[in-house]
Parts: C-alpha cells; sequence; structure tokens
C-alpha cells in the first residue's frame, strides 16, 4: 500500500517499552445515534473519533472515546477504530498513539464506587479497587505522522478492531476466570455458614457454578493453546472463535451465575445491618445472636461472607462482565463470520446423500 505503518508500529513499540510506559485503548467512540454510520450523523460530526485537518507533519483529530479503564492512570492512549467504516466514512478510519498530556486531551474519569478510604471494610469488602473508566475528549489533537497507525484506509478499520477485540476477549477470560472462582468460593462458603450445603438444590446451584467457572477457564486457555500464526508475519493471536465464545459464554452466564448467588444467601443479602449497627453496644450483641446461621461458625464471618457476595454481584461487575470487551452481539458476529460453514455443510450432504457442489 505504499505506506509505512509497520515500521512507524515497530518504533512506538520500542518507545513503549524503552520508556516502560502503559498504554491505555482507545477503541469504543460514543457513537451517537447507534443505527447511523459515522458520516451520517445528524446534529453534529463528532460521535466518532476522527481527522479533522492534516498536514504534511501529522493530523488532526476529534472526538471522544468512552468507558476508557484506567486512562488516567496511563502514559498512552492508543486510539483505534471501534467498528467497520464505509468509504464516506474514511475520516474516521484513524489509529494513533496520544500522550496522556497531549495539549486538547480531556479526561473525564468516574471515581472508584466507593471512596478509597472504604476499600475493604467491613460494609464494602470491595470498595475502592474499581473505578477509573473515563470518557476522553480529544478536541483538535495534533498527532505527528510517526504515531499515526491507520489513516483514512477505511477498508482495514474493521480489522484492526477485529484484531483488537481477539486479544481483549481473551484477556477477559483471563480475568474472569479468577473473579468466577471467588465467586463460587463465597456462594460455598455461605452455603456451608447457613448450613444448606448437603441439599441437592443447593449441590445443583454450586456445580452450576463450577461449570460456569471451568468452562470459562477452558474456553480462554484453548482460545491461546489453539492460537493463530500467519505465514507473513510474526505476529501470533488467540483463535477468534474460541476468544469469541470465551466471552460470550460467561457474559450469557452471568446473570444467571447472580440468581444463584442471591438465591443460596437469602434475602439478607439485601436488607444486611452496617457497620455501626454491629458496633453498637446495643443492637451489636443482638446482632450477633440472631444473624448467625450454623453454631460452630462465628456471625461475623456469616455476614463478612454474604457482604462479598454482594459485592460480587454488585452493578459493576454485572454490566462489565455483558458490556466490556465488547457487547455480546459483537461477540456472536464475530463467531458467525468464522465459523467453517463450508465444511459443515459438505459434511452433511455427504451424510444426508446430497452431491456436493462447492458453490451451492
Ligand atoms: C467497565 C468497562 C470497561 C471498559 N473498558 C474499555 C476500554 O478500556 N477501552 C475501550 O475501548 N472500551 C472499553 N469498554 C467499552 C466496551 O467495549 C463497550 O461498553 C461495549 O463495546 C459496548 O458499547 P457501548 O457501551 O457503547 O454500548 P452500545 O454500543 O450502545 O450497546 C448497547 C446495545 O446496542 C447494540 N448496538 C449498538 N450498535 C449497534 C449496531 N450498529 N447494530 C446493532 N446493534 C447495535 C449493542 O449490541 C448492545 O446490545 C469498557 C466497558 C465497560 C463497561
Amino acid at each position: 500500500m505504499g505506506t509505512n505503518y509497520s515500521q512507524r508500529v515497530a518504533a512506538y513499540r520500542k518507545y513503549l517499552q524503552d520508556t516502560d510506559a502503559s498504554l491505555a485503548m482507545c477503541m469504543t467512540d460514543v457513537k451517537g445515534d447507534r443505527g447511523l454510520h459515522p458520516s451520517k450523523q445528524k446534529d453534529h460530526q463528532d460521535y466518532y473519533l476522527h481527522i479533522v485537518d492534516e498536514n504534511k507533519d501529522g493530523i488532526v483529530i476529534r472526538g471522544a472515546k468512552a468507558h476508557i479503564s484506567f486512562a488516567a492512570a496511563c502514559h498512552e492512549l492508543m486510539v483505534l477504530p471501534c467498528r467497520a467504516m464505509t468509504e464516506d466514512d474514511k475520516d474516521y478510519a484513524v489509529s494513533c498513539g496520544v500522550p496522556l498530556n497531549a495539549k486538547g486531551v480531556t479526561i473525564i474519569s468516574t471515581p472508584p464506587e466507593i471512596p478509597h478510604a472504604q476499600k475493604g471494610s467491613f460494609d464494602f469488602p470491595l470498595g475502592g479497587g474499581l473505578g477509573g473508566d473515563a470518557i476522553i475528549v480529544f478536541d483538535d489533537v495534533f498527532v505527528p505522522n510517526e504515531r499515526v497507525f491507520l489513516k483514512k484506509e477505511w477498508r482495514f478499520a474493521v480489522m484492526q478492531t477485529y484484531m483488537f477485540s481477539n486479544f481483549h476477549r481473551m484477556t477477559a477470560d483471563a480475568y474472569k476466570y479468577p473473579i468466577i472462582q471467588k465467586f463460587v468460593g463465597c456462594a460455598m462458603l455461605i452455603a456451608e455458614y447457613n448450613g444448606i450445603e448437603r441439599y441437592g438444590h443447593v449441590r445443583d446451584k454450586i456445580s452450576w457454578l463450577v461449570k460456569y467457572a471451568e468452562t470459562t477457564e477452558a474456553l480462554g486457555r484453548l482460545a491461546c493453546e489453539l492460537c493463530v500464526s500467519e505465514a507473513d508475519s510474526d505476529l501470533v493471536y488467540p483463535k477468534p472463535m474460541l476468544s469469541n465464545l470465551a466471552k460470550l459464554y460467561f457474559a450469557e452466564n452471568s446473570m444467571e451465575s447472580i440468581q444463584h448467588m442471591m438465591d443460596l444467601a437469602g434475602g439478607i443479602m439485601a436488607t444486611m445491618p452496617r457497620e455501626k449497627d454491629f458496633k453498637n453496644p446495643v443492637t451489636g450483641p443482638m446482632l450477633q445472636k440472631y444473624l448467625r446461621g450454623k453454631a460452630e461458625v462465628p456471625t461475623e464471618y456469616r455476614v463478612k461472607a454474604i457482604n462479598l457476595a454482594k459485592a460480587l454481584c454488585g452493578e459493576f461487575e454485572q454490566i462489565a462482565s455483558l458490556n466490556a470487551e465488547g457487547s455480546m452481539a459483537s461477540q456472536r458476529l464475530q463467531i458467525y463470520g468464522t465459523a467453517p460453514f463450508q465444511e459443515w455443510k459438505e459434511l452433511a450432504k455427504k451424510m444426508a446423500g446430497i452431491p456436493i457442489d462447492k458453490k451451492k
């Protein structure tokens, strides 16, 4: 194509390595009307990040990226397209590396859900660790040529989106498995503390959760073990079918996992008194007495396990399971797009005695 993008990418990668810089991936545009292509948006043209100007030294970009994890804590922003583009959208086909402190960059970051001071507290065992996802506004930011990796080559935009998501869905799976392990551990503790672990319906739910954990892990692991390498490149990436399946599997089943946890824990998950009530000299002893489950287990353990369950089933976890690393529709699209239908149709034809004509 006559570009020198691969040399620019290699130089940028070396820069990141040499400076030990951390990178936030800025793919998701704010998107406006989801039913319209980037160039066809109505009230303004900046719902998808795009090139608004260029000169011999570089380009000028405008737009906003959404939900960018931990952006404020990174050194560099890697901008890339989040969808397929048409020729009319060519100004929106852009990838580049932008330093966090570049002129024109504004980061509007979510605070942690729970103040850091309360992290690990009785009421909020997971508090403080989450948050920091940002809307990043790029208000006419200049990017020098050496940091531009796609400039208007609109046909290639979707390839960058897909290649990023092959990795991203696998990394989602890699962090999800340890979360599910703790989730299942917590469900088992609650079942034991409540004295219900031997009942059939409880074992069924716990077995379902074990299946959820182990299938999530197996799909992600297999995506790596069956990784794909291409002859003319040294790039190796997770098998797209399996990395997409891994993410889709845990997202589709996330709500059912929460249902099982809520069922096992009972209504106290919604009505748990707060730490101040346990510390109160009048109500504390009452709660110690009445909120115990099994006699051998201190009340405090049961209460702590239920508070952890509440946090693990929290709003952030639920929404992140579904949406982070791409919507379920985007995974289904990639699964559909990579399935070997031709081969499977031929197998079916052979079995049914239908002649194999490659065209039909
Ligand atoms: C906690 C968290 C962290 C994240 N971190 C990052 C990050 O670091 N970097 C990053 O780039 N992104 C990040 N994301 C963004 C994530 O990839 C998106 O949330 C996801 O792709 C969905 O996009 P959206 O939120 O804009 O929802 P929408 O796109 O509005 O999706 C809502 C619904 O609309 C449907 N929809 C949207 N457009 C179409 C269409 N054209 N045709 C048919 N259906 C459509 C979707 O399938 C879905 O059902 C993060 C998200 C979360 C929740």
